[in-house]
C-alpha cells in the first residue's frame, strides 16, 4: 500500500492535497498470549501489512472518515457529538481516536481521513489496531500534542475498549506504534517498560509462517469476557493484584490454594507458564538460540489449547500439520477462537509445509488457510 495511491485518492475525495500520510502495521505475538490483561509479558513484532492513512486537519469540528477496504462513501460525523458504543461500524475504530484524545483534553477540531490497509481483518493480526495508531499518530502530529508513542498506545486502547466496546488489553496498539524493523518487543504491559530484542530468522535460514485459518474470531463475544473475569478470580483468590503477581515457582503452591476451582487453576496455570515461556524465549533470543524457541512456541500452544481453552480445530490442525512435517514450533497467536497461526520452520520447507497445509484443511473439509512469511517490520511512522 503506498502512500502515493493513499495522498491521491485523498485528493480525489476531499479535492485537496493531504497535509501528510502516515503507516502503522499489523503485528503477530511471537509468544505471550492473553497476558496483556494480567499485566504480563507479551513479544509481539510488526507485519509488513499496515494501514495507511492521508490526514488533514479542519478546524470547524467536522470528522469525515473514509475507507478504500469498506463499500460506501465518505462519513461525516461531529466531533463534540462522538459518544462511546454509538458507532457501530468501522468508523468507531478512527472516531473513537478522535474521541480519546479529546476526552484527554486534547484540542482536536476535527479531521478530514482516507485510508486504506492490508492487514487482514478479524485474523488475530490486529488490523484494528493499525488503523486507530495511523490515526493518532497523524493527529498527534498535525495537531502538535507532543504524545509519546505509549501513551498513544493508551488513547488508542481506551478508543476500542470504551468507544468501540471490545475489551482488548495494551499489547496491540504498542505493538503498532513502537516496534521497530529486525527486532521483537519484549513488552512489560505492566508499566509499558519495553526491550527491542534483535530477531534475524533469515540470518539463521529460518522463516516465521503466518497462517491466516479464515475463521473469524470474535473478541467481544462472551468468551474472551469469560476468560478475562477468571483470571480476576484468580486473582482476587490468590491475594493479588493481577496474575502477573504470581511468580513461576510458587505455581504449585498457588494452584494448591486454589482447592476445586478447577476452571480457574486452569487458567491461572497458563497465565504463570505464559509469562515464565515470554521470559524464556527472551533469554534464548539475547543467547543467539533462535532455533531453540520453536518447542517452547509449542508448548504455548498446549497450554492456551488444554488450559485456556481458546484455540479451535482448525488451529489445532495446522499446529499438528506443521510439527508432523517438521517444523521447529507453532502455536496458535492473537486471541484465539480462530484466526491465525505461526510456525517456526527452516526456510528450505517452507513450499512443503505449506503444500501439507493446504492437503490436511482440504482432506478435513476447511477453507484453505492463507499463508504469509514474516519479517518483523518497522512500526508506525509517517510516509510524507
Ligand atoms: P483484528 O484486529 O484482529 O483484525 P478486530 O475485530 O479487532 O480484528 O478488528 C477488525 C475491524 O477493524 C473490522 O471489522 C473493521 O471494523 C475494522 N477495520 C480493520 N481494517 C479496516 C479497514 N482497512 N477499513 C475499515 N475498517 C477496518
Ligand atoms: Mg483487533
Amino acid at each position: 500500500m503506498g502512500a502515493e495511491q493513499v495522498r491521491a485518492r485523498f485528493t480525489e475525495l476531499y479535492g485537496a492535497e493531504p497535509e501528510g500520510v502516515w503507516a502503522a502495521p499489523g503485528r503477530v505475538n511471537l509468544i505471550g498470549e492473553h497476558t496483556d490483561y494480567n499485566d504480563g509479558f507479551v513479544m509481539p513484532f510488526a507485519l509488513p501489512h499496515r494501514a495507511v492513512a492521508a490526514v488533514s486537519r479542519r478546524t470547524d469540528g467536522v470528522l469525515r472518515l473514509h475507507s478504500a477496504d469498506v463499500d460506501g462513501g465518505v462519513v461525516e460525523l461531529a466531533a463534540d457529538a462522538l459518544a462511546p458504543e454509538s458507532d457501530t461500524d468501522w468508523t468507531a475504530y478512527p472516531a473513537g481516536v478522535v474521541w480519546a484524545l479529546r476526552e484527554a483534553g486534547h484540542p482536536v477540531t476535527g479531521a478530514d481521513i482516507h485510508l486504506a490497509s492490508t492487514v487482514p481483518t478479524g485474523a488475530g493480526l490486529s488490523s484494528s489496531a493499525a488503523l486507530e495508531i495511523v490515526v493518532a499518530l497523524a493527529l498527534n502530529d498535525l495537531y502538535e500534542l507532543g504524545l509519546e508513542r505509549w501513551q498513544l498506545a493508551r488513547l488508542c486502547q481506551r478508543a476500542e475498549n470504551v468507544y468501540v466496546g471490545a475489551p482488548t488489553g495494551i499489547m496491540d496498539q504498542t505493538a503498532s506504534a513502537c516496534c521497530e524493523e529486525g527486532h521483537a518487543l519484549f513488552l512489560d504491559t505492566r508499566d509499558l517498560a519495553q526491550r527491542q530484542i534483535p530477531f534475524d530468522l533469515a540470518a539463521e535460514g529460518l522463516c516465521l509462517l503466518v497462517v491466516d485459518t479464515r475463521v473469524q474470531h470474535a473478541h467481544s463475544s462472551g468468551e474472551y469476557g469469560k476468560r478475562r473475569a477468571g483470571c480476576e478470580k484468580g486473582a482476587a483468590l490468590l491475594g493479588v493484584d493481577a496474575l502477573r503477581d504470581v511468580p513461576y515457582d510458587t505455581l504449585d503452591d498457588a494452584l494448591a490454594r486454589l482447592g476445586d476451582e478447577e476452571e480457574v487453576r486452569r487458567l491461572v496455570r497458563h497465565i504463570v507458564t505464559e509469562n515464565h515461556r515470554v521470559e524464556r524465549v527472551v533469554a534464548l533470543l539475547a543467547a543467539g538460540e533462535v532455533r531453540a524457541i520453536g518447542p517452547v512456541l509449542t508448548e504455548g500452544h498446549a497450554s492456551l489449547r488444554d488450559d485456556f481453552r481458546v484455540s479451535c480445530p482448525e488451529l489445532d490442525l495446522v499446529v499438528h500439520t506443521a510439527l508432523a512435517h517438521g517444523a521447529l514450533g507453532a502455536r496458535m497467536t492473537g486471541g484465539g477462537f480462530g484466526g491465525s497461526a505461526i510456525i517456526l520452520t527452516d526456510s528450505a520447507a517452507v513450499p512443503s509445509l505449506t503444500a501439507a497445509l493446504e492437503k490436511t484443511f482440504t482432506e478435513a473439509g476447511h477453507t484453505t488457510p492463507r499463508t504469509f512469511e514474516a519479517t518483523p517490520s518497522p512500526g508506525a511512522t509517517r510516509l510524507d
